[in-house]
């Protein structure tokens, strides 16, 4: 199966949609916002464009003069594809002589198809049609390991192997997703947010056999360290996946989760604030300037607050019940450099009211903020049935915030967003809002 990294993005009229899948020697970085080569200068001015590449890039082999010519007929069309395949003369044949959709063409290593104004799927349709050995939706990532098995925690607790289980069942249901590895994550880059003697402290608690209590609530058993160190890993490697364009999405199905983990302190479940790691990775490791990470969890991600507290190159934002655990998350708390956002949200309230927290408060901010990465800290547990809180949220509704993180980050940050599970504990309630989230991380592909 040939997989086809691939962008999308929106065209200037609606109801058109520019598709560029990715030829082997364009940079992923190329194609970023700001960047002169983008996909519009590509589209209507792929000489020029090209040319503006940096010195390394300068390699990259100018289009055919009539690829130049197709692509700037393509202008008002609608669709270019890119694919990484060397086709032979049967395969051109099949795609030339291939009913609609529309036009296609090849030059070079170039493929060009033209489908008009069409729905966004109709892209996917194009390259089905030529493409048939093709992975046309290997574009949502999902990273997962086994080890998020082996963290176990005492019978009866809600933060339980089962969740896993069940994330994963789910999961497995749906089409279109491209399984992942959670790779191991080095101690330093738990290091980016805590202190050596955090990780220390962690190590030495977890023991031979059975449980041990770090506080009331978060326990460790012999395979929690390295399910976190994973679940920490994953979430580092879909953040290098989106940024270097492999994916559009990511989702990070593992446990323990991480945004209660304080600087210093384990609690709420949980040992390494994941979410901030990611965040701070992809800030000094792929020199982003701004990361937005945004949590709907129904508890108020302390954890998360604290790491990025005096981070101002982030955005933490949260919608979570108040009263609850952990007691935090009023809206006066508003980080070091105003970039922290609490939307508070009253016991018993549903669809209606977190609609407005996200439509007016958060997403606004978000929109203002103009993130280059979405982080999203995935909490399930403001579902109606969960039974450690008191909203009364619905599956729809996690898609519906989804969807509306993913047109933000379409507007800023070329649709990248990686997610990570965080809370979520009737196992049926969390398995059917995963789904939904997840089917629109990919539905957002385009
Ligand atoms: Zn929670």
């Amino acid at each position: 199966m040939l997989r086809l990294p691939a962008w999308s993005l929106s065209a200037g009229r609606v109801g058109h949609r520019l598709s560029l899948v990715r030829h082997p020697q364009v940079k992923a970085r190329d194609l970023l916002p700001g960047n002169p080569v983008t996909v519009a200068a590509l589209l209507l001015a792929p000489q020029d464009a090209l040319k503006a590449l940096r010195p390394p890039e300068r390699r990259l082999q100018l289009p055919a003069r009539g690829e130049a010519q197709a692509l700037a007929g393509l202008r008002q069309d609608g669709e270019v594809l890119r694919p990484e395949v060397h086709a032979d003369d049967a395969w051109l044949s099949r795609v030339r002589g291939s009913p609609a959709p529309a036009e296609v063409c090849w030059s070079g290593n170039w493929l060009l198809a033209s489908v008009g104004p069409a729905p966004s799927r109709a892209g996917k349709d194009v390259i089905a049609h030529s493409l048939p050995n093709c992975d046309l939706w290997g574009m949502t990532g999902i990273y997962w390991h086994d080890s998020a098995l082996t963290h176990v925690t005492p019978p009866g607790h809600p933060e339980r192997v089962a969740r896993a289980e069940a994330v994963h069942a789910a999961l497995s249901e749906l089409e279109g997703l491209e399984w992942h590895d959670a790779p191991r994550a080095a101690r330093a880059e738990v290091e980016r947010c805590h202190p050596a003697r955090h990780f220390d402290r962690i190590e030495a608690a977890i023991p031979e056999s059975s449980f041990v209590a770090l506080d009331a609530d978060t326990h460790v058993s012999p395979g929690s360290l390295d399910a976190a160190l994973h679940a920490v890993g994953g979430c580092n490697a879909a953040v290098d996946a989106v940024i270097a364009g492999e994916a559009r999405t990511a989702f990070v199905a593992m446990r323990p989760p991480g945004h209660h983990a304080e600087t210093e302190t384990a609690m709420g479940f949980c040992l390494f604030g994941t979410a901030a790691i990611a965040a701070k990775r992809a800030l000094d490791e792929h020199g982003l300037s701004r990361v937005a990470v945004l949590d709907f969890d129904v508890h108020h991600g302390n954890g998360t607050q604290d790491l990025l507290w005096n981070e101002e190159r982030t955005l933490f934002a949260s919608s979570h019940q108040m009263p609850l655990y952990p007691g935090t998350g009023a809206a006066h708390e508003t980080g070091a450099h105003d970039n922290v956002l609490n939307a508070p949200l009253a016991p018993m309230t549903g669809s209606a009211e977190m609609r407005r927290a996200w439509g007016d408060i958060i997403l606004p901010a978000l929109d203002d903020f103009a993130p280059e990465l979405v982080i999203v800290s995935a909490g399930f547990d403001a579902h109606a049935s969960d039974p450690l809180a008191n909203l009364n949220w619905t599956e729809q509704d996690f898609a519906w915030v989804t969807a509306a993180i993913c047109e933000v980050a379409e507007a800023h940050a070329g649709g990248r967003v990686v997610s990570t599970l965080e809370g979520g504990y009737d196992l049926a309630a969390l398995a059917a809002s995963v789904a939904a989230h997840v089917i629109a991380l990919r539905e957002h592909i385009g």
